[in-house]
């Protein structure tokens, strides 16, 4: 039993070992595919549910791995986080989303795609600097800050409240507009959403998936829009994948969505926006 007890000690410490070493290497990896400009960027449409028009567009991290191919955030964001990687990453995500919408406002003022949605990680938020940098890249780009929307999880809000408000009330004192994702799915309680400056509500695809089958989550996703509604924010429904769910929302009153039925994440120039009409505009 001795021998047996030292021989599971030992393979305890050769698994954390190989744990520490892939840490390792994904944390060089990914050190290495920043310093080789590995990451790209696709965009997935926001849409007006009852026109379909695009209103605005979600920025999606990709890494083009030299051998494993295109690879989505699932396969190494946990890691980024981490390692901390995710900071250098988010930052240039960040940039890049910029020039984007400032290159499409350059090419077609009167787009109907009004603005860039970048997802923002609690660890990028909290490290020092962060208000500055994004000061910085809205500079950098030519981009108007009404042009960005940040997109934070709830968690975010649960820790420093206070400092996190703080920052949150400067970004919007610049003009940014600031979205809580995946909205309901956290641990939060709704009453920072009184005392948090949010914009937008962006409803989690879980609550969307089986609003035809089932009457309560039918019901919870209507409550948030009403929920949105009554304190005045937008609200902007994920993973929207057939007519009968878009039919649904529309009925419900959610004015915004995303989701496979209107677009798949796609390069830049494969974004179909609209221009707004001379009466619009
Ligand atoms: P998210 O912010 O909730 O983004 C939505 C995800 O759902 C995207 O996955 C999108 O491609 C996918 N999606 C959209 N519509 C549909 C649909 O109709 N059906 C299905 N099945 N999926 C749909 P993606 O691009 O793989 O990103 C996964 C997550 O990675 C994102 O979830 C976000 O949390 C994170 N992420 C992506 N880019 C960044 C980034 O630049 N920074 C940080 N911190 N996180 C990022
Ligand atoms: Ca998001
Ligand atoms: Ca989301
Ligand atoms: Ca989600």
């Amino acid at each position: 039993a001795k021998g047996e007890a030292k021989g599971t000690w030992q393979r305890y410490q050769s698994d954390l070992h190989t744990a520490m070493v892939q840490r390792l290497e994904t944390r060089a990896a990914l050190h290495e595919a920043i310093d080789n400009e590995q990451f790209a960027v696709m965009y997935q449409p926001i849409v007006d549910l009852g026109s379909a028009e695009t209103v605005g567009m979600e920025a999606l991290v990709r890494w083009q791995h030299p051998t494993r191919g295109l690879l989505g955030p699932y396969h190494f964001i946990e890691a980024a986080e981490e390692s901390g990687a995710i900071v250098e990453i988010g930052r240039w995500v960040l940039c890049e989303a910029l020039r984007e919408i400032a290159r499409m406002h350059a090419a077609e003022p009167d787009t109907t795609l009004r603005y860039v949605s970048v997802n923002v990680s609690a660890r990028q938020f909290r490290t020092p600097g962060f208000v500055d940098q994004v000061r910085e890249a809205l500079a950098d780009s030519g981009a108007d800050p009404q042009w960005l929307l940040l997109e934070i999880t709830e968690s975010l809000l649960l820790r420093d409240a206070d400092q996190v408000r703080n920052d949150l009330g400067e970004l919007r004192a610049l003009g940014v507009r600031i979205a809580i994702d995946d909205f309901g799915t956290g641990y939060s309680s709704l009453s920072y959403l009184r005392q948090m400056p949010v914009d937008v509500l962006k409803v989690d695809k879980s609550f969307i998936d089986d609003i035809l089958g089932s009457e309560q989550q039918r019901a919870l996703v209507d409550a948030i829009v009403t929920l949105a509604r009554n304190l005045d924010l937008a609200v902007v429904a994920e993973g929207i994948e057939d007519e009968g769910q878009r039919a649904e929302l529309i009925a419900m009153g959610c004015p915004y969505g995303q989701g496979y039925l209107f677009s798949k994440p796609v390069w830049p120039h494969e974004i179909a926006a609209g221009r707004r009409s001379s009466e619009e505009a």
